[in-house]
């Protein structure tokens, strides 16, 4: 029976891989402050991966790959450190941080499975430059250069990634204005005024918004400019309110909001 067990075996390792990769999803559309009813969709891929690593340790013993047993039971043991942080409520963001960890193990039972080699999942800027030398595609490297942003935004807060939309015809020259539209769920910006500051205003309104976090207009923009300026400096994003004040001189906190409305308003009307 062994050439069965062998399909058994190849059967148990891809769907181990699989339920990692369900798990992972469905953690990046949880929002903080879930309850555990919201999480039962994950508690049921954990499940079916502690079925999975089961039978694999059996399959794999009864061909004599111990060191693939041993994988199996390392996945099996380690998929309980994800529930338990699931039940504490612990954010979808360290949890993901979890899982992963989990998945590099799994990786090891199959060499197909080292998704860390993958380049299509993310932008190599290296080579996105190598690969529009002399084609004068800057519009495309604009685009993703802003992608990567939002991914690694997104990624880092665990949550989808917003849509983004480039603008060619600005409101006003330089094309230094965002908008986010809610109802979209979409970040605005204008060709040629990219940059990460403006990315990060954008994107903090974007959690505010699928946080359902309850703050008026002056507050949220307090908050986003406060979220871009500590993104831009590499310091970890505050989650209070009054980071504006401590780090910026009141009288630019006040002009940034000013500017804010202005921008804001036209884009409003140029749209109309
Ligand atoms: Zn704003």
């Amino acid at each position: 029976m062994v050439g069965s067990a062998e399909a058994f075996l190849k059967y148990n390792k891809d769907n181990v891989m699989k339920h990692l990769l369900a798990i992972e999803a469905h953690l990046r559309e949880l929002e903080e402050g879930y309850r555990p009813d919201h999480a039962s969709c994950v508690i049921k891929h954990i499940l079916q991966l502690e079925e999975q690593c089961e039978e694999g340790i059996s399959h794999a013993a009864e061909l004599g790959q111990d060191e693939v047993a041993k994988i199996f039971k390392r996945v099996r043991d380690e998929a309980e450190s994800i529930r338990k942080a699931l039940l504490e409520g612990r954010p979808p963001a360290e949890i993901i941080r979890i899982v992963r960890a989990v998945r590099r193990v799994a990786e090891k039972l199959d060499p197909s499975f080292e998704l860390e080699k993958c380049t299509t999942c993310t932008v190599d800027l290296g080579k996105v430059k190598a690969g529009h030398e002399g084609s004068g595609d800057l519009r495309k490297m604009e685009e993703e250069y802003a992608d990567k942003v939002l991914s690694y935004l997104s990624e880092k807060y665990g949550v989808r990634k917003p849509k983004l939309v480039l603008l060619d015809k600005c409101p006003g020259e330089p094309a230094d204005f965002g908008l986010y539209v809610k109802d979209r769920k979409e970040i605005v910006l204008c060709r040629g005024g990219v940059d990460v500051h403006k990315l990060a205003h954008e994107f903090a309104h974007y959690l505010q918004d699928v946080r359902k976090a309850d703050v008026d207009w002056e507050e949220g923009e307090c908050e986003a400019e406060s979220f871009a300026l500590n993104v831009v400096r590499g310091r970890e994003a505050g989650q209070g309110h009054g980071e504006v004040a401590r780090d910026v001189p009141a009288s630019v906190a006040a002009a940034v909001l000013v500017a804010g409305v202005l921008v804001n308003l036209a884009l409003l009307l140029a749209r109309k």
